[in-house]
């Protein structure tokens, strides 16, 4: 197995002025006086789809859970990273390819609970978790811009996204969904490391985050939307300002994913891009200081 290490440190005064600007847009998380030993990302490859293992000192926290026909890919990373328990499942929306898994995950693992976008759906998968959430007494909670997840070991997931109009909107019968702009949206903070998951968020909801004036500044970013043209803002890219970016998706997927388009965009702003297609499962390890990314096969693009 190829190990690339990429260093944290891209330079003394880069890192200085992020520094300033994030103690003068928002305040210091309390994650960052807490953060002790080590979080490891995991954005497994698990074909079209998304499904990120984050594992902290002291929980399992999946974030989607990859597409029903890629169930066995799922069972066989999660046998792979030795898990057996999940404290947490975070949906981001109820795309087959993002909740797909939970079924296994019901049947197979113990699970502590699970939050999503907090709206309804008339997807069966997502009609049929829900009942099974139900049956199983597993406790169900709507996320909203500004939700702070504990992820254990000093590690938070902050909410960005949906907004607390969007959900109220999204909530009232009749109203016309758009379930990749109403993608959970949120930041880990552990210590000085921070990664932006975005679902399948496209230009849209990048913007209305942006509008709503949050920190979102991100060492690592997932892509949006398995690397499509229709998100990776050039807005967005400039706020968040990665110094790496990670897209989930298939070998030789229908949507031609990741588009030409949206590689360009971060080759342009010297962004290296990591893809599971070509990569395989790749795997960010952080301190709370640095971090490494670390992944199966083939070369960063
Ligand atoms: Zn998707």
């Amino acid at each position: 197995m190829k190990r690339w290490i990429v260093s944290a440190l891209a330079g003394a005064a880069f890192l200085a002025a992020q520094f300033l600007m994030g103690c003068s847009t928002a305040p210091v998380s309390d994650a960052a006086h807490t953060a002790a030993g080590t979080i490891t990302v995991k954005v497994l490859n698990i074909g079209q789809g998304d499904a990120i293992l984050v594992q902290t000192g002291e929980k399992n926290v999946l974030v989607d859970t990859s597409d029903v026909d890629e169930r066995d890919k799922l069972r066989a990373e999660l046998k792979k990273a030795d898990i057996k328990k999940i404290d947490t499942i975070i949906l981001t929306h109820p795309h087959a390819d993002h909740i797909g898994g939970m079924d296994v995950l019901l049947n197979e693992y113990s699970i502590g609970m699970v939050y999503d976008n907090g709206m309804p759906s008339t997807s069966k998968l997502f009609l049929g978790y829900v009942k099974k959430l139900k049956e199983k007494k597993i406790e169900r909670k709507g996320l909203v811009a500004g939700d702070r997840v504990d992820l254990g070991g000093g590690a938070v997931f902050e909410v960005l996204a949906p907004s607390a109009q969007l959900v109220k909107e999204g909530n009232v019968k009749g109203y016309k969904h758009d379930p990749n702009n109403e993608s959970v949206v949120g930041r880990i903070v552990f210590g000085d490391f921070t990664m932006m998951f975005t679902g399948d968020a496209e230009k849209k909801e990048e913007h209305d985050i942006l509008a709503a004036g949050s920190n979102v500044q991100s060492k690592i970013l997932k892509s949006g939307h398995h690397g499509s043209k229709t998100s990776s803002s050039a807005d967005f890219l400039r706020a968040v300002q990665p110094e790496a970016a990670v897209i989930s998706c298939g070998v030789n997927n229908d949507y031609g994913h990741p588009h030409k388009e949206t590689m360009k965009k971060y080759h342009a702003l010297n962004i290296p891009v990591y893809v599971t297609a070509e990569n395989g499962t790749i795997t960010i390890t952080s301190d709370g200081k640095t971090y490494h990314i670390s992944f199966e096969r083939g070369e960063k693009q």
